[in-house]
């Protein structure tokens, strides 16, 4: 299901982009009604639906006896402004990270799989690289790799986002102060395939480099490179049933407060993305408990913005989503929908993602090991017939093969679980939805009704007094020279620099 994407863009790169627009000033003519925040938070929950937000406050009400989800709680206040964000892309009404990040990056709509580049090879400038020439501050946190889609749609140019180890390289002229997340495998000499040091000139720039939680929780540094896994950062509800990960890999939240209070400092401000990747990721899977206990880690970090927003009273904080995945939906299930509610709490027995449930059953699956991985890690005796639908698909036998959206194995494991979670899933892709959009701080009130994608650019160069025009492109210029494109790339550079994404499917 990932091959729309991965065979579009196996159109391969061009190489990294030099800029094709001229550097000037932005210039200080950005509209922008009553007071100018001094710093931005544009939060991220990658792949947040609707329901996302809605069963991830259900089942704290519920299974944990919270009053609401802190979003939930949000979104209650008066001095909070809540709308809708539309999400499409220059290639299709239903985007990628890339695209969609870009979009906030660059103010212009931009092709699935592309960072901040057209098809013809025009490079967009980015918010980053004008914030910065205005002396604002610039911190990138995720729970991806450091070098995944939505974190490079503020600050790279690139023609495809699966050219990881060079987005890296990137990085060190992109001039972002403050990088954390995963991705240690396009950042060490030990594991990328043209053996460059990225770690070791990252230091010669003045980084202060650091890889696990402890070294991050007190950090003061003007310049900070943490990358706390070999790829992704782990789901948070396998990070909660680890001790050695709890112990060694810092949350969400503890990277956003590290980053807040390293830039806070800045004499022109700081501008600070801070992305719940994993969110999408447990929505490739259509993995309930994952996507639940993620989008609580990203609200978590939420807090941590909003609480520095409150004590500054100069910062202006949105939280948003760039499209959603998986389309999960909490149906209604048994009389009176009573079984809806008893499957939402259930959740709670969910002890790991699906991953180690799959690595528990093996790649020759039996129906038995469905069910002693099931029980060990979810607490659900599934019936015989349900864990062979599941060791059926594991074994490349779908019930549902022939279903281009629901073919697979997950699909398949997802779809027998909802007997017991009654949450449903409509596909293991991105969905056209309008995401929710939340805003506090000063101009906060601009969030509220539908707000295009594209309006993010302007309204935060604004903020900050200033203004940019990127070049725009259409649809079908775009799709013409995007085959020029793919004639042009040498495949075999393309896989020499190109990550293979299997836990976000490259989506
Ligand atoms: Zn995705």
């Amino acid at each position: 299901m990932n091959l729309s994407r991965r065979s579009l863009l196996s159109l391969g790169a061009a190489g990294v982009a030099s800029s094709a627009i001229p550097f000037s000033f932005a210039g200080q003519n950005g509209k922008w009604k009553g007071k100018r925040p001094k710093n931005i938070i544009f939060m991220v929950a990658d792949g947040m639906s609707h329901q996302t937000v809605a069963i991830c406050d259900e089942y704290q009400k519920l299974a944990l006896g919270k009053p609401s989800s802190y979003w939930a709680a949000l979104m209650d206040r008066p001095d909070v402004y809540t709308g809708l964000q539309e999400t499409r892309s220059l290639s299709s009404v239903v985007t990628d990270s890339a695209a969609a990040a870009s979009t906030w990056g660059s103010g212009r709509r931009i092709w699935n799989g592309m960072i901040n580049m057209y098809p013809d090879k025009t490079s967009l400038r980015t918010l980053t690289n004008l914030m910065i020439e205005a002396g604002v501050k610039v911190g990138l946190v995720t729970t991806t790799t450091m070098t995944h889609a939505t974190p490079s749609g503020f600050a790279i140019n690139i023609i495809d986002r699966d050219l990881e180890a060079l987005i890296a390289e990137q990085h060190l002229t992109s001039g972002v102060s403050v990088l954390m997340g995963g991705g240690d495998k396009f950042f060490s000499a030990t594991k990328r395939k043209d053996k460059k040091d990225v770690y070791g000139e990252f230091e010669k720039k003045g980084f202060k480099v650091v890889k696990d939680r402890d070294s991050v929780l007190n950090l003061k540094a003007d310049k900070i490179l943490g990358i706390f896994a070999d790829s992704h950062i782990p789901y948070s509800i396998d990070r909660d049933n680890d001790p050695e990960l709890l112990r060694t890999v810092p949350t969400l939240a503890e990277m956003a407060h590290t980053a807040i209070e390293n830039l806070k400092g800045a004499s022109k401000g700081f501008l600070l993305q801070i992305e719940g990747g994993k969110v999408d990721h447990a929505g490739h899977a259509n993995d309930t408990a994952a996507q639940v206990h993620d989008q609580m880690a990203f609200e978590d970090a939420v807090k941590v913005a909003i609480e520095f927003a409150e004590r500054d009273g100069n910062t202006l904080v949105i939280v948003t989503a760039d499209h959603a995945t998986g389309g999960p939906s909490l149906n209604g299930a048994g009389n009176e929908y009573m079984d809806s509610t008893k499957g939402l709490v259930s959740v709670a027995k969910h002890t790991a993602s699906y991953q180690p449930i799959f690595d528990m059953i093996g790649k020759t699956a039996s129906g038995s090991a469905v069910q002693g991985a099931v029980e060990a890690k979810l607490g659900i005796q599934l019936k015989a017939k349900e864990a062979s639908i599941v060791s059926d698909a594991i074994n490349g036998k779908s019930l549902f093969a022939d279903l281009e959206l629901q073919g697979g194995k997950l699909s398949a494991f997802a779809l027998v679980l909802q007997n017991y979670t009654k949450v449903g899933w409509t596909s293991l892709n991105h969905t056209s939805e309008h995401v929710l959009v939340s805003a506090f701080g000063p101009g906060s009130e601009q969030v509220r009704g539908l707000t295009r994608n594209v309006e993010f650019f302007d309204m935060m160069l604004a903020a900050k007094g200033l203004k940019w025009s990127n070049p725009t492109m259409s649809f079908e210029d775009a799709a013409k020279s995007i085959e020029k494109l793919r004639a042009s790339i040498d495949p075999e550079w393309l896989a020499f620099y190109s990550s293979v994404d299997d836990e976000c499917l490259h989506q």
